[in-house]
């Protein structure tokens, strides 16, 4: 597998958020979005790595959790196989992935899903009927978990009509602001703002690790 980095650290986002972690990034990605904050390993190669060689890693870092993130881990055909091997070694397992990737079954099985959906501000090209998101969407289950980058007011209020047509059925919703330092904190006060004003079923979220300066 092409492997950006193993760390120990712990987790930035979802509900899983301050959760001590092995974070598996893997390499390489199918989109571009405006605001990436994982150039290098969305664009990079990153280091081949056989499955044994990563659980290795991961069992070193004496943890519970393991988080599959990118780049898009799902590209990789030995994902699956991944997170079955973390699986039967005992570890809860979740994965990050882009919404515009299909979700295999093993994956769905054995691992906690968060999914992002792309809004207007990340000028994705998604295919125009918006496929692979709606299937994925069909068969998350109520445990996974759907993640909106917020990048402006319009995409709070595209976001916000997603959730108030029932995209999420009944699935945590995270909102999270694009960007990092000073103006992401100002952004994430207006967007809470939106979200009490609007009675809207979402839970705001900053990303952690960035908040307090680790990886
Ligand atoms: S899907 Fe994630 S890793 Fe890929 S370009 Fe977008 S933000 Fe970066």
């Amino acid at each position: 597998m092409r492997v950006h980095g193993i760390i120990h650290s712990i987790q930035g986002e979802s509900t899983l958020i301050g959760v001590r972690t092995a974070i598996v990034r893997l390499s390489g990605c199918n989109l571009r979005c405006r605001y990436c904050d994982t150039v290098t390993a969305s664009r990079g190669r990153g280091r081949e790595m056989s499955i044994p060689e990563i659980l290795r890693a991961v069992k070193i870092l004496g943890v519970k959790f393991a988080l599959l993130t990118g780049g898009e881990p799902l590209l990789q055909k030995d994902a699956p196989a991944l997170v079955r091997a973390l699986r039967s070694r005992g570890f809860f397992v979740s994965v990050e992935t882009n919404g515009e990737t299909p979700i295999p079954p093993v994956i769905l099985r054995n691992a906690h899903v968060v999914m992002d959906i792309k809004t207007p501000g990340s000028r994705i090209k998604r295919a125009a009927d918006g496929r692979v998101l709606l299937k994925n969407l069909g068969i998350l289950k109520k445990t996974d978990e759907l993640k909106f980058v917020i990048t402006s007011e319009k995409d709070y209020r595209w976001a916000r009509a997603a959730v108030r047509a029932g995209i999420a059925r009944g699935r945590t919703t995270l909102f999270s602001p694009a960007g990092r330092g000073p103006r992401q904190r100002r952004f994430a006060r207006r967007l809470a703002g939106w979200i009490i004003r609007d009675k809207l079923d979402a839970r705001l979220q900053l990303q952690l690790h960035k908040a307090i300066g680790i990886s």
